[in-house]
């Protein structure tokens, strides 16, 4: 089985099923343990310093404890934490995000998707610079 490594190039390396089910056993065993929520909450909590607000952000261990989470009172915390977070980056607006494709050239081999590298079947397209431009300017458009 591959090791887990979430710098590896191979998507069996960074998306790995032992380091998944061994999360998902991880929150499980500390859903309930609210000294280990608390101070993953602190963590995610945004920290002010000379170039203002910024965030550490959190592991996929420690996402997934505050998943499996089912304490009312600690939801409540985190739900709070989220809008605070939310704010510090987006202030009061929505933001929505849009794709822009800049290739369909892919070194992985995800069997579900048909950009995967053994897929001789489908042309590939890398966007020129102009072409950029362009995706750019109609995405921006379409925001209007
Ligand atoms: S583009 Fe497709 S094959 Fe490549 S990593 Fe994404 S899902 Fe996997």
């Amino acid at each position: 089985m591959a090791e887990y490594n979430v710098k590896s190039m191979h998507a069996e390396e960074f998306i790995n099923d032992g380091e998944i089910r061994e999360t998902i056993e991880y929150a499980e065993k500390n859903k309930h343990n609210a000294a280990l929520i608390d101070e993953i909450l602190e963590k995610a909590r945004p920290k002010k310093d000379g170039n203002g607000l910024h965030c550490v952000g959190l592991s996929h261990r420690e996402a997934a404890v505050l998943l499996a989470c089912d304490i009312p009172e600690k939801n409540e915390a985190m739900l709070k934490l989220a809008e605070e977070i939310k704010l510090a980056f987006y202030g009061n607006r929505i933001v929505m995000f849009a794709p822009l494709y800049l290739s369909n050239y892919c070194i992985n081999g995800c069997v579900y998707c048909p950009y995967h590298l053994k897929n001789k079947h489908i042309a590939r397209k890398k966007l020129t610079q102009e072409e950029v431009r362009r995706e750019v300017i109609a995405l921006q458009d379409m925001g209007q």
